[in-house]
C-alpha cells in the first residue's frame, strides 16, 4: 500500500508541471515547416515572447536546454582573451561562468557565497578599478536556483551606468522568467537567457537569447554557424530561425503556455501569483524552524526568489524527507544542488521546493502537507502551525 498513488506533483526548480492544455497542443500530427499553419503561429508567438521579457529587442530560439541558452549567448559576444566578471552567488551562475572560460575569456569571479545576494558595493569596487574598460561583460543570474536567492537586477545596472562602464549586461533568468518580476528593457539588461521549461511551462528543449540593439552591436564576428544569434533574429528564411528543422511540438506548447500567461490576465498577474504562493512556502518553513532544525537557506525574504526555496535540515533529513515524500505521498521535492560537493554527504542535509509555473493555491498547499506528514513519520523535530500559516498567507491575498 502506497498513498502515492494519483496523481504526482514534480515540485523541483525545473522542469517544472507542464500543464495538461500544453500537452494536448503538443498532442497532434506533424506539421508542415515549410508553409502554412505552423510558420504563421510563429510570427505571433515572438511578440508574445518578448512581451514576457518585457522586451522591444530580439530574440534567437535554439533547440536546447538551458545550458545550450547559456552557450549560445556567451559565443556570440566574447572573443579569446576578453576579460569577463562573473557574479557567483550559487551554482549556476559559477556554470556560466565556465562556458565564458572554456569559450577562451580570462573570466574573474566574485564569489558571494551560497547564502547572499550579489553585494553591490564590491561589484562597483571592482568596475571602478577598470579604468581603461576592459571588463567586455558583466554576468550574473537573477534568481540562483541552487541557492534560493534573487539578486538585485536593476541595482547592477545603476552601478554600470554610475560609472559609465560600457561593459555588456547579460543575465540568466532560466529559472526567473514568468516567475520573479523582470523588466529587459527598463532595467537595462543587454542579453538574457532562458529555457521553456521552469516559468514557461513547457518541456525541455527550446533555449532563448534575448538581446538588445547595443549587444546586437557588439556582437563577436568568432561566433559559430550554429550558434550566431543574427540569422535566427531575423531570418530571411523559416528555416533560419531555428537553425534548421523547427522544433514543431515545443513551438506548439510554447504558443499554449503563453496563450495561459495571456488568460491569467498577462505577466504582472503571473507573478503576483508566484508571490504570493512562495510568501505562503515561507511562512510554513519559518513556522516549522521555530521547533526544529530546519533553515531556510536565505534569510532576507527581500532576497528570496519567487521561483524555488533551498532548505537546510541538517544530517541525512533532506534526502530522508525527499524520499519519504516522493514515496508516501507522490510529490518530488528538488535535491541539495550544489549546496555542498555531491560526494560530501553534507549535501544529504539540503532539499529544495520548486514553485514555478503552472503551480496554484492547491498544489502549494499539498505539497506543504506531504512534507509535515514526512516530518511526523520521520520523528524529525518541527515547530507546529505551519498549515495554518501557509493559509493564512492565502486567505489575506
Ligand atoms: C535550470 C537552470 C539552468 C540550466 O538549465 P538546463 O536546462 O538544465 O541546462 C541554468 N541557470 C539557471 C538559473 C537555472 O535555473
Amino acid at each position: 500500500m502506497t498513498l502515492a498513488h494519483g496523481r504526482t506533483y514534480l515540485a523541483i526548480p525545473g522542469p517544472s508541471v507542464v500543464p495538461d492544455r500544453v500537452l494536448n497542443a503538443m498532442h497532434q500530427a506533424a506539421p508542415n515547416i515549410y508553409e502554412g499553419a505552423l510558420p504563421e503561429m510563429v510570427d505571433g508567438l515572438l511578440p508574445d515572447l518578448k512581451a514576457v521579457a518585457r522586451t522591444d529587442g530580439h530574440v534567437a530560439i535554439y533547440i536546447a536546454n538551458g545550458h545550450g541558452a547559456w552557450e549560445a549567448a556567451a559565443s556570440n559576444i566574447v572573443r579569446r582573451g576578453d576579460r569577463v566578471l562573473v557574479l557567483v552567488t550559487g551554482a549556476f551562475a559559477a556554470g556560466w561562468g565556465a562556458v565564458f572560460d572554456r569559450l577562451g575569456a580570462r573570466t574573474e569571479v566574485i564569489d558571494f557565497g551560497k547564502r547572499a545576494a550579489v553585494d553591490l558595493a564590491r561589484v562597483e569596487v571592482t568596475l571602478a578599478a577598470d579604468r581603461d574598460h576592459d571588463i567586455r561583460a558583466v554576468i550574473v543570474v537573477q534568481v540562483d536556483t541552487a541557492t534560493g536567492v534573487r539578486n538585485d537586477v536593476p541595482g547592477i545596472r545603476e552601478v554600470l551606468d554610475r560609472l559609465g562602464h560600457p561593459a555588456l549586461y547579460m543575465v540568466d533568468c532560466i529559472a526567473s522568467l514568468a516567475v520573479d518580476r523582470f523588466e529587459m528593457d527598463a532595467w537595462g539588461v543587454d542579453v538574457m537567457v532562458a529555457a521553456s521549461q521552469k516559468g514557461l511551462m513547457t518541456p525541455p528543449g527550446l533555449g532563448f537569447v534575448f538581446f538588445n540593439d547595443r549587444a546586437a552591436a557588439a556582437r563577436s564576428d568568432t561566433a559559430s554557424l550554429y550558434w550566431d544569434w543574427a540569422p535566427r533574429a531575423d531570418p530571411q528564411r523559416f528555416y533560419q530561425l531555428f537553425g534548421g528543422t523547427a522544433p514543431t511540438h515545443h513551438l506548439l506548447g510554447l504558443r499554449e503556455a503563453l496563450d495561459l500567461i495571456a488568460e491569467e490576465g498577462g505577466i504582472e498577474a503571473v507573478w503576483r501569483r508566484h508571490q504570493i504562493l512562495a510568501r505562503a512556502v515561507w511562512a510554513a518553513f519559518e513556522a516549522w524552524g521555530e521547533g526544529g532544525p530546519m533553515e531556510l537557506n536565505i534569510a532576507d525574504p527581500a532576497l528570496r526568489s519567487h521561483a524555488v526555496t533551498a532548505l537546510r535540515i541538517g544530517g541525512e533529513d533532506g534526502t530522508r524527507l525527499r524520499r519519504w515524500v516522493e514515496g508516501n505521498a507522490g510529490v518530488t521535492l528538488g535535491i541539495g544542488l550544489g549546496m555542498a560537493d555531491q560526494d560530501d554527504p553534507a549535501w544529504h542535509g539540503y532539499f529544495r521546493l520548486g514553485h514555478m509555473g503552472h503551480v496554484n493555491a492547491h498544489m502549494i498547499m499539498g505539497a506543504l502537507g506531504a512534507i509535515e506528514a514526512g516530518l511526523v513519520a520521520l520523528s524529525i523535530p518541527h515547530g507546529p502551525g505551519a498549515l495554518t500559516a501557509a493559509a493564512r498567507v492565502i486567505a489575506e491575498a
